[in-house]
C-alpha cells in the first residue's frame, strides 16, 4: 500500500493505473476508521481493481463552535487496517496541500444543503461538496463508495456530481450499526458509558416509526411524536426528526413506501445522526 501525501503525485500514480484500463473505486473519510468505513472499503475491493481511500479531517465542513480540534485521530491505526482490506492507495494530505492561502471557490447544492443538518450546521454541505469536488478531480475515480447513514450528504453529492458532470459514479452502502442498533461512527468514541446505552434509543425509534407504518400509522406528525418521547425519556435533545422525501430531502406529512425518516439527535455534547428507509 502506498501513503500519498501531493496532489500530483497522487493524481500520476493513479493516471498511469487508468491508462492500462485499470477501474479505479474510491473511499473518502475522515479517518478513525470503524466497520461502516472498512465495509465502503470491502465493496470497493469487490468491484474495482484498484482501491484508493483518503483520510482527510476537512476544516471547511466543521463551523468554529464545532469539534474540528478534538475530532478522532488514528492514522498508524487506520492506515493497517486500509492495507489489511486490500487498500492500494491512501491519500492524506494536510490542510496547506488541500486550501491554498487564496481558495476562494466553493461549491453548493442549493435547497439541499440547507435542509435537516444543513439548518443547524451552517456552510457544512457547502465545505464537503467542495473537498469532494477537489478529491475527485485528484483522483478520478470511477466509483466512489459512500455510506447511507450519512443519507443527505450521498443525496448532496449524488445531486454535485449529476449537475457538473463528475465522470464518476457513487454507489450508495448500507449503515453498518453495533449489536444494540447504533449506527458506527467515529464520533460515537465521544459517548461515556451511559450515553453509549441511551444513545440506541435512535436506532429502537427508527424501528418504531417502521412498525408504526406497518400498523397502518402514517401521520408524520404522529411519528415523530411517539420517536420524540423514546429518545427524550433516553435523555436525548433532538436537533430534528424529519419524514422526507428520499430525493428531494422535503418533509412530506405522511409516510410512504420508500420515504426515508431522519434524526439529528445531541447525548450530551456529542451530536448523532442517523436515517432508515420505510
Ligand atoms: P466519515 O469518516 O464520517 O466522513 O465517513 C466516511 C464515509 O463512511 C461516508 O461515506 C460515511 O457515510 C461512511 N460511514 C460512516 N459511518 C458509517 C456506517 N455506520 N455505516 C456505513 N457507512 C458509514
Amino acid at each position: 500500500m502506498k501513503i500519498l501525501k501531493s496532489k500530483n503525485e497522487t493524481r500520476r500514480e493513479i493516471l498511469q493505473e487508468k491508462a492500462e484500463g485499470i477501474s479505479i473505486g474510491f473511499v473518502p473519510t475522515m479517518g478513525y476508521l470503524h466497520d461502516g468505513h472498512l465495509n465502503l472499503v470491502a465493496q470497493a475491493v469487490k468491484k474495482c481493481d484498484t482501491v484508493v481511500a483518503s483520510i482527510y479531517v476537512n476544516p471547511a465542513q466543521f463551523s468554529p463552535k464545532e469539534d474540528l480540534s478534538t475530532y478522532p485521530r488514528n492514522l498508524d491505526r487506520d492506515l493497517s487496517l486500509l492495507q489489511k482490506y486490500g487498500t492500494k492507495y491512501v491519500f492524506c494530505p494536510d490542510d496547506k496541500t488541500m486550501y491554498g492561502p487564496k481558495h476562494l471557490t466553493w461549491i453548493v447544492t442549493e435547497k439541499l444543503a440547507t435542509k435537516l443538518c444543513g439548518k443547524s450546521r451552517e456552510n457544512h454541505f457547502r465545505g464537503v461538496t467542495t473537498v469532494v469536488a477537489k478529491l475527485l478531480n485528484i483522483v478520478q475515480p470511477d466509483f466512489m463508495f459512500m455510506g447511507e447513514k450519512d443519507f443527505q450528504q450521498v443525496v448532496v453529492l449524488e445531486t454535485m456530481i449529476a449537475d457538473l458532470d463528475f465522470p464518476t459514479r457513487i454507489v450508495r452502502c448500507p449503515t453498518i450499526r453495533e449489536s444494540d442498533g447504533l449506527a458506527l461512527s467515529s464520533r460515537n468514541s465521544y459517548l461515556s458509558p451511559e450515553e453509549r446505552i441511551r444513545a440506541a434509543s435512535l436506532y429502537k425509534s427508527l424501528l418504531m416509526a417502521k412498525n408504526l407504518y406497518s400498523t397502518g400509522i402514517t401521520e408524520s406528525e404522529r411519528v415523530r411524536a411517539e420517536m420524540t418521547d423514546l429518545i427524550e425519556y433516553n435523555k436525548g435533545i433532538v436537533d430534528y426528526i424529519e419524514v422526507i422525501d428520499s430525493e428531494t430531502l422535503e418533509s412530506i406529512p405522511e409516510l410512504e413506501k420508500g420515504c426515508r425518516v431522519a434524526l439529528a439527535v445531541k447525548f450530551g455534547n456529542t451530536r448523532l445522526i442517523d436515517n432508515m428507509e420505510i
